[in-house]
């Protein structure tokens, strides 16, 4: 290999936020800690689990935008079934 073209493959411990997993691979980020949010062992694709990913308060503001819309919508089709 080409001296300075390369950069570091290293071994670097991956810390996962979502389930607090680490683990251990090789990467050629800066560091020697990755920090992930999500991991193949917590992701709903791969548990097959239904979960909510909550990024940054996303669904928060969803509801906040929407939740009195569809909670009236709601209400309205419960009346209607009940009639
Ligand atoms: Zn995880």
């Amino acid at each position: 290999m080409k001296e300075g073209l390369h950069p570091s493959y290293h071994t670097v411990t991956v810390h996962c936020a979502g389930c607090g997993t680490e683990f251990e691979t090789r990467s050629t980020a800066a560091g020697d800690t990755l920090r992930v949010e999500i991991c193949a062992s917590c992701h709903p694709f791969f548990t097959g689990k239904q979960k909510l990913v909550d990024t940054a308060g996303r669904v928060e503001r969803f509801q906040k935008k929407f939740g009195k819309q569809l909670a009236e919508r709601k209400e309205k089709q419960a009346q209607k079934a009940a009639a």
